[in-house]
């Protein structure tokens, strides 16, 4: 067993509003596994079958503690499935595996694969695993959030977890192969971890629920993450006390984005007073929407239906605040593509045919 802990302001410098930021780490240390100490290990077949290629892979490890022999075994994954109860024997030896090229040649040659299966050696005796925290108090990022994650069968961290309470804090928890009990129940083949998480950042309400944490997709069904906006016209003027008139008819103008994508966008203009101060004027503001939305985000989910803008008083003087406004949300928009890393396709016009980039 190891401990150590590691200054984050002394290595990175200390941030602005932040009082500690410290990691606290201890390795090695044993992992006490009453029912396979009692029962011994369950042996099954862990491995992988590649998406994107012929890569295939099959180990053995322990159903319930998530301990690999060693070695681990390098199987046949014609013969062997993943999950199956493994009955072989247990007396491998550390290399040589036939690498790669030998195994090409010897299937060439019709030879057997192996000349011996590697199967799986002895199962550690005394098996270990890590545990870390980071805990900062003061300043970290802006916004408040709470998550779980549950490794998959290749993460270094195999469970972890934070919980961030801007300015006041946050702490960082993580282990390594404890808890690969719950993974292997929860989330035991593929390469993606799973995330649970619920957040209030950037004007509105985050959640995932078991969302993949690095790969969302659009056949993601709809409640795996979602944001709900909190009211826009907070969003701008702080807390909830202003009343709000809508003056004269609709109107829809094309919102053009720098990356070359046009919204038809419906517009609002309304009058914006202070509810707490015997309705004195405050500003004019114009509520927007549009369908199908304004991607911000890479996946589909990340649309922007509408929010609201503030224009000025000249602007509405003249006639002329549906311009403004939909300069104003062209301006937002892009800042939100800035910060959620949206990165559109931008049309390339050459002379007789369209080109469209990353
Ligand atoms: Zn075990």
């Amino acid at each position: 067993m190891h401990r150590f802990t590691v200054n984050y302001h002394e290595r990175d410098g200390q941030r602005r509003g932040t009082l500690l930021n410290r990691g606290y780490f201890i390795s090695s240390l044993p992992r006490v596994i009453l029912a396979c100490r009692l029962l011994g290990h369950r042996p099954v077949i862990d491995g992988y079958n590649s998406k994107h290629s012929n890569d295939r892979a099959r180990w053995v490890c322990c159903d319930r503690c998530g301990v690999r022999p060693d070695p681990q075994g390098q199987l046949d994954p014609d013969r062997w499935d993943i999950g199956e109860r493994y009955d072989g024997p247990f007396d491998g030896v550390r290399p040589p595996y036939p690498s790669r090229e030998e195994i090409k040649q010897r299937a060439e040659q019709g030879l057997p694969l192996y000349e011996r299966e590697p199967v799986p050696g002895p199962w550690p005796a005394k098996p270990t695993g890590d545990v870390g925290a980071q805990v900062i108090i003061g300043k970290s990022f802006p916004g408040w959030d709470a998550e779980l994650k549950i490794g998959n069968a290749g993460s270094e961290h195999t469970l972890a977890a934070h919980l961030r309470l801007h300015p006041f804090g946050a702490i960082y928890l993580h282990t390594e192969r404890f808890g690969t009990w719950l993974q292997r129940r929860l989330n035991p083949t593929g390469y993606q971890s799973r995330v649970i998480s619920i957040g209030i950042q950037h004007g509105g309400i985050d959640w995932k629920l078991w969302a993949k944490r690095d790969e969302p997709s659009r056949d993601d069904p709809w409640w795996m993450r979602g944001t709900l906006k909190l009211d826009p016209r907070d969003r701008l003027f702080g807390r909830r006390r202003y009343d709000y008139k809508d003056i004269g008819d609709p109107v829809t103008v094309t919102v053009r984005m720098p990356h070359g994508d046009d919204h038809e966008v419906r517009l609002k203009l309304q009058q914006c007073t202070d509810g707490r101060n015997r309705r004195r004027f405050h500003s004019w503001t114009v509520d927007w929407f549009t369908r199908p939305g304004i991607a911000t985000k890479q996946h589909d989910r990340g649309k922007t239906l509408g929010s609201a803008v503030e224009v000025s008083a000249a602007s509405v003087e003249e006639g002329t605040w549906p311009a403004e406004a939909a300069a104003g949300i062209a301006t937002r928009m892009t800042a939100d593509r800035t910060r959620y890393g949206y990165r559109p396709r931008i049309a390339v016009v050459s002379h007789d045919f369209d080109v469209e980039v990353d």
